[in-house]
């Protein structure tokens, strides 16, 4: 079998997959910041870590996810300048930063489940991991990477033999706030807020008691501390967008390993963005879609997903309707196929060789780097071949569904589903009524007629002792 290779940010190559322990992965994924919801942007990339995730699955590991919900210390920008966002969500909502954190919390979750995507064991929110927080920044303190000013705790970077070698930073050439506000508190413009208690949000309402004084975290310092609570001081694989790795994840990096004094994330995965109208789609350009808004327009959240599928998730994916209608028609065609499969089950047997070698290939694609495009294209090579058999090719189908993750499965109900969403319940009813009438005046012409409106509408009808039934075929 071909062995798992994965892009790993922290080498700029593909590297072989190899665990800390046996069969066993230990996996963090950047969580959604809870002020607003989630952008179909941040949905590719929690897409993009479903598939890596049931990746590792097919290749028969065992693992431990634990996602963050960031609802505290993201400010507007990601480093410390800027607004905090869960505040100024709550002024415009006129609701208190908790009740803004649940409701998208919430939809959150919402959306993942009808993405299918995969739950992490522990999704854990930020607010509730403050003492783990507290306790990650003592360690960093006690090792002396640390200094007070202005009422606030800094992480010192000079500190660090390798700051920045994530995103290959180069500080020297970097001018002291040609990217980051100048911060006179700073010894460097990069260090960064590990706790504040002065800061300039008086109104800030989540504050809790700690040795530097009462405050909260800054928001790189939760993902570090969820994640070593979690999954130890050292674990496998760090994901996030790319838009993560010069400041968020730098900063994770730094902070950990200051802690621990080792190594601390073996692979970094990085998405690439949905681009929207030729710009990164974001909340602050204020020009974002929802899954919501997608399926007010008729398109499902797997239809989503199937054109999430449809790029490399390295690349940079355009979103546009006609693609979307596209990908809506792909998936359609490939639940009409999968439901005549399903009618047409049969016991022969097709060339081994060639089952062996579809299965090897899509073994290949998604090894290689998580290829669905690649993995999509043997999809589809199964659904046209005739070497093979009905059952056969249905078993091959349903375990690519594994890692594709299309509830393939559910295709025949999908399908009655959307037919029964499109039915014109008030149209049926009165045909059936004009069928009865004409059936009582004998016009069997004009029953039959009917019954053929009807059967053209997708609706089956039956006469029984208890009047005419009908029902969506
Ligand atoms: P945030 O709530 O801002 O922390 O974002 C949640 C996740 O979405 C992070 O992993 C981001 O890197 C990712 N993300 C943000 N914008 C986009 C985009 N346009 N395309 C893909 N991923 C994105
Ligand atoms: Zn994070």
């Amino acid at each position: 079998m071909e062995k798992l290779k994965l892009y790993n940010t922290l080498h700029r190559k593909k590297e072989e997959f190899k665990p800390i322990e046996p069969e066993k992965v230990k996996l963090y994924t950047c969580g959604l910041t809870v002020y607003d919801y989630a952008h179909i942007g941040n949905l590719r990339t929690y897409i993009f870590e479903d598939v890596l995730k049931r990746t590792l699955q097919y290749n028969n590991y065992d693992i431990l996810h634990v996602m963050n919900i960031t609802d505290i210390g993201h400010l507007t920008s990601d480093a410390d300048e800027g607004q905090d966002k869960m505040v100024l969500s709550a002024k415009k909502e006129h609701k208190s930063v908790w009740k803004i954190a649940e409701h998208y919390t919430k939809a959150f979750e919402k959306d993942l489940k009808n993405l299918n995507i995969l739950f992490p064991d522990y999704h854990v929110k930020a607010t509730e991991e403050i003492e783990a927080m507290i306790d990650l920044i003592k360690r960093i303190e006690d090792n002396g990477y640390t200094y007070q000013s202005r009422g606030n705790v800094y992480f010192d970077i000079s500190k660090c033999e390798d700051y920045g070698k994530l995103a290959n930073l180069d500080l020297d050439n970097l001018q002291a706030g040609a990217r980051i506000e100048v911060d006179n508190a700073k010894k460097n413009p990069h260090d960064f807020v590990l706790w504040f208690t002065k800061s300039k949000f008086d109104d800030q309402e989540m504050k809790w008691d700690s040795p530097w004084g009462k405050g909260y975290p800054g928001w790189h310092i939760e993902c570090a501390a969820i994640s070593t609570k979690y999954l130890g001081d050292h674990f496998d694989i760090h994901c996030g967008g790319i838009d993560h790795i010069p400041v968020h994840h730098t900063n994770e990096i730094a902070q950990a390993e200051a802690a621990t004094g080792e190594k601390w994330v073996n692979y970094w995965l990085h998405g690439e963005f949905l681009i929207f109208k030729h710009h990164k789609m974001s909340k602050s350009r204020n020009e974002f879609l929802t899954l919501e808004t997608l399926k007010e327009k008729d398109y499902s959240p797997l239809v989503y997903r199937y054109f999430c599928l449809g790029a490399h998730y390295r690349k940079k994916l355009n979103f546009s309707y006609e693609s979307l209608d596209s990908a809506r028609e792909s998936l359609k065609r490939i639940r009409d196929k999968i439901v005549h499969i399903e009618d047409n089950l049969d016991t022969s047997f097709g060339d081994a060789q060639y089952i062996k070698k579809l299965k090897g290939d899509f073994i290949s694609q998604i090894n290689n780097d998580l290829n669905m495009p690649g993995a999509l294209a043997v999809m589809w090579e199964v659904l046209k071949t005739d070497k093979i058999g009905n059952k056969e090719k249905y078993d091959l189908l349903m375990d690519f569904d594994k890692v594709l993750g299309l509830r393939l499965e559910d295709s025949r109900r999908i399908i009655k589903q959307k037919k029964q969403e499109k039915v014109n319940t008030d149209l049926v009813e009165k045909l059936i009524k004009e069928r009865e009438e004409a059936r009582e005046k004998k016009n069997w012409s004009k029953a039959d007629e009917i019954r053929e409106k009807l059967d053209n509408l997708g609706v089956e009808v039956r006469d029984g002792a208890k009047g005419t039934e009908w029902r969506i075929k």
